[in-house]
């Protein structure tokens, strides 16, 4: 092996290694995938420390809830003091996870336990239960299983069974007692499917010349598409709810959910000219900027890698905003998503095209640019004709705008490369630690020409790779025309 394959981003090696708190924190259990119904809540509880998983990886949606369990939720969502403690009750001791919370809970006569002197922390809590304590220790009102249930279902905190009961005597599940416990908490959970006359609020669309997806379900789904309907700049929609950054919408009798921060409260005047009209509105261009969070990557003369590479990739997100090519960047801010998260973000997210940005480092004694692309024969990412082309354009408006030693396009065995699912290059700008190569990663000027030149040299490859003739008109966005055909 050379030694450029040593060299290269050390810390995307040890990333793989270095535990990713952020994830662990959002609720990432292995049962319960992106899709899961309830993933929104569950992620909202884990976050507050009101819910756990039964392991660090697993949450077990399906396990029944018991009235100790509920009794540790409900005392966690109300803030109570968890201290384990005597309860008096011959069948919880002070070691029991919820004795603090039984005794609080029993104070505030929001549970009682039974009169042979037991709590039975182990018994399966059933819906009327369930309805019954969180109507006590929310204050809703409900004083039995029958009212409470009804107060419960008018708040859109719980839905009922399909046969049209509420299952008063249904067992609950972890997942269903997450639902109910988040929608209690935070009203932008509440939904009630079914009700139209809960479509109140008239909202309009703003998505300039493109559309907006409405999907069938919170999230984005793209095979198979959830997409049940393309709104279009300025059409009215009626809004239920808001479900984190999802507006629950019915359109035409049709209901479903599209992203809030495209709907405002005034109609938005025409479309304004975006030039040229769409041209290239079928691309999304994926810009993942390399590290992040407590990965800083390579660093030398006081910079970081992961600061570097952010704002170029920021630059070059700049010039497609001026496009009607989309864009979608890895990360936004200084967070590390996982290897395989970014190589697998192009697929979850529709993307085209991934350009993964970063700067080198070794010892201040080597210096220059490159790029890479996976090229094994037994390619996962079967785009190896256009992975190298895209490398090839890349390292030409790489060197266009910095001029710095050619170290030449390059195969590289990289996960997020390997790993991918689109044509997808990794660029090396110039060595961080290099005394020529700093003096154009320092500036913001620079490194503003590099994000141009990033921008550039993806028109190239769709322009020259690609046949998109269309998109030549969108080099007048940088001042620039097409590069030579290179590949
Ligand atoms: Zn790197």
């Amino acid at each position: 092996m050379k030694k450029w394959i040593i060299l290269l981003c050390i810390a995307l090696i040890s990333s793989v290694i270095v535990p990713n708190s952020h994830v662990e924190a959002s609720g990432n259990f292995q049962d319960i995938g992106d899709s899961h119904r309830a993933v929104t809540e569950i992620s909202y509880l884990v976050n507050k420390n009101i819910i756990n998983g039964v392991t660090s990886t697993h949450f077990v949606p399906d396990r029944e809830v018991t009235r100790g369990e509920a009794a540790a939720m409900i005392g966690r969502s109300l803030g109570l003091n968890g201290t384990k403690r005597d309860t008096g009750f011959k069948d919880v001791g002070a070691g029991n996870m919820a004795s603090g919370y039984i005794v609080e809970l029993v104070n505030k006569k929001v549970i009682s336990g039974y009169s042979d002197g037991t709590f039975r922390p182990n018994a399966k809590l059933n819906r009327g239960e369930m309805a019954i304590l969180i109507n006590r220790a929310f204050n809703l009102g409900g004083t039995n299983s029958s009212n409470s249930a009804q107060i419960l279902m008018d708040k859109g905190i719980a839905q009922g069974m399909t046969d049209g009961s509420f299952g008063t005597n249904v067992t609950i599940i972890r997942s269903d007692f997450a639902v109910f416990l988040a929608r209690t908490l935070n009203a932008d959970f509440r939904v009630q499917s079914g009700d139209t006359s809960i479509f109140k609020t008239t909202q309009y669309v703003n998505v300039g010349s493109t559309t907006l997806n409405m999907r069938s379900k919170p999230q984005i789904t793209n095979s198979p598409s959830n997409v049940i309907a393309k709104l279009t700049h300025g059409q009215a929609v009626s809004v239920a709810s808001y479900t984190g950054n999802w507006a629950y919408i019915k359109v035409n009798n049709l209901k479903g959910y599209v992203d809030k921060s495209y709907l405002q409260s005034k109609k938005p005047s025409a479309v304004l000219p975006i030039l040229p009209p769409a041209a290239g509105n079928d691309i999304t261009v994926i810009i993942d900027p390399g590290h992040g969070g407590s990965d800083p990557g390579a660093d030398g003369f006081g910079f970081l890698e992961k600061n570097v590479v952010l704002n170029v990739g920021n630059h070059m997100k700049a010039y497609f905003d001026k496009t009607a090519i989309q864009v979608k960047m890895t990360r936004t801010g200084d967070t590390f998503p996982s290897l395989t998260e970014r190589a697998q973000f192009a697929g979850k997210y529709g993307g085209d095209l991934f350009v993964s940005i970063h700067a080198n480092a070794f010892n201040n004694s080597a210096n220059g640019q490159e790029s890479f692309y996976y090229s094994s024969r037994a390619a996962t990412n079967p785009y190896t004709n256009q992975s190298k082309a895209l490398s090839i354009y890349m390292l030409g408006r790489m060197q266009e705008a910095w001029p710095l030693v050619n170290r030449g396009v390059k195969k590289g065995n990289l996960a997020v490369l390997r790993q991918n699912t689109v044509p997808a290059t990794l660029v090396e700008m110039g060595f961080i630690d290099s005394a020529t190569d700093i003096k154009y990663i320092q500036s913001e000027t620079h490194r503003k020409n590099m994000g141009r030149a990033l921008f550039l040299a993806t028109l190239d490859y769709y322009y020259h790779y690609e046949g998109r003739t269309d998109l030549a008109q969108y080099y007048s966005v940088a001042g620039s025309s097409p590069s030579k055909r290179l590949h």
